[in-house]
């Protein structure tokens, strides 16, 4: 049975600065939607004191869950936990940092009740953003959107309503590499979008380190499209065409022409060109191997240390 008509999943990565704002603008507009809803927070292994505060919105209000994980498992996973446990007939992916305003779920939710399965959030502008990080998210999705065969929304993030529906469908996908605003892309279903402007984060700093924005750049790409693969291939025979035709020429010229090229500075360049295209495409080729090697483990996605949501219930009726 579901119990409530809306769900609200909060991933919190050191956000203690936040936590209160978000919490009273939350629960603000959603009694103005509905008594009943949830909130569930995901303390993805804060180091601050973000638990210390959810901990206290949970003991004053029935209705704030927590998942607290072992340890930092990363965005898309604490959100997929949170996917996990919910249970309403929509649920509404936000981020802690005030960044995405929650008065917005208002509007999401009457697109929902239009008929909607999906609302993304489209950002119409966006503060406070460098301008390298805009500049290449907004490379990034042109080429995510030329590569895949579904249509991909541009200038969304994970900021979305989804219905039941969506959610027991990602919560099927087997995959341990997430990349839910392309796997929600992927699954189809009656999507439609809501602009809004994108705040600068409140307090704190982003939790994205370049290294993990990189790994989800490429989860994004080996998960969803095999053209990297197709293209080193085609890079390879090119290249081996190009070199076919200066060996013959390099014999020729030996024995027809009686003229011996010499030059150190062709020979280095051209050894220095094949290496790098050969490292290059081990690299992509062991991208892919490396999903595979993660896949077939098929470890959990992340461990749970406390919660107050009562798991024997089937959360997925
Ligand atoms: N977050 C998380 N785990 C992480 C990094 C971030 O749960 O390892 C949360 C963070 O608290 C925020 C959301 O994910 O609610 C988006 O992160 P952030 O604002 O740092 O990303 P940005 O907006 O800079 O892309
Ligand atoms: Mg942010």
């Amino acid at each position: 049975m579901l119990e409530n008509d809306i769900s609200i999943i909060v991933p919190v990565y050191n956000e203690e600065g936040n936590l209160s704002e978000l919490y009273n603008r939350l629960t603000k507009t959603l009694e103005s939607i509905s008594n009943k809803y949830q909130i569930i927070f995901v303390n993805d292994g804060s180091n601050d004191d973000s638990f210390v505060k959810i901990l206290a919105f949970a003991e004053n209000n029935p209705k704030v869950f927590y998942l607290n994980l072992s340890r930092n498992f990363g965005h898309q996973i604490a959100v997929s936990a949170g996917l996990e446990y919910c249970n309403a007939k929509c649920t509404v992916i936000i981020d802690s940092d005030l960044q995405d305003p929650p008065e917005l779920i208002s509007e999401l939710y009457a697109k929902y009740r239009e008929g909607f399965d999906v609302v993304y959030a489209k950002r119409k502008k966006r503060k406070g953003e460098s301008f390298l990080k805009k500049l290449t998210a907004k490379l990034y999705y042109r080429l995510l959107k030329r590569w895949v065969s579904f249509e991909i929304p541009l200038d969304a993030g994970d900021f979305r309503l989804i219905s039941k529906k969506v959610v027991n469908a990602i919560n099927n996908m087997p995959e341990q590499n997430k990349f839910l605003r392309a796997q929600i892309a992927w699954l189809g279903f009656k999507q439609t979008n809501v602009l809004f402007n994108r705040e600068t984060r409140k307090h704190g700093e982003s939790g994205y380190s370049y290294s993990k924005m990189f790994r989800l750049a490429f989860d994004g790409i080996t998960g969803f499209s095999d053209k990297p693969l197709l293209y080193v291939s085609r890079l390879g025979f090119v290249i081996s065409i190009f070199s076919f035709l200066v060996i013959i020429y390099a014999i020729f010229s030996h024995y027809v022409l009686k003229e011996t090229i010499t030059g150190w500075t062709s020979l280095i360049i051209s050894a220095a060109f094949i290496g790098g295209i050969q490292l290059l495409s081990i690299g992509v080729i062991g991208e892919y191997i490396s999903r595979i090697n993660t896949n077939v483990k098929g470890r959990p996605l992340y461990i749970i240390d406390a919660t107050n949501i009562d798991c024997d219930i089937d959360n997925k009726s």
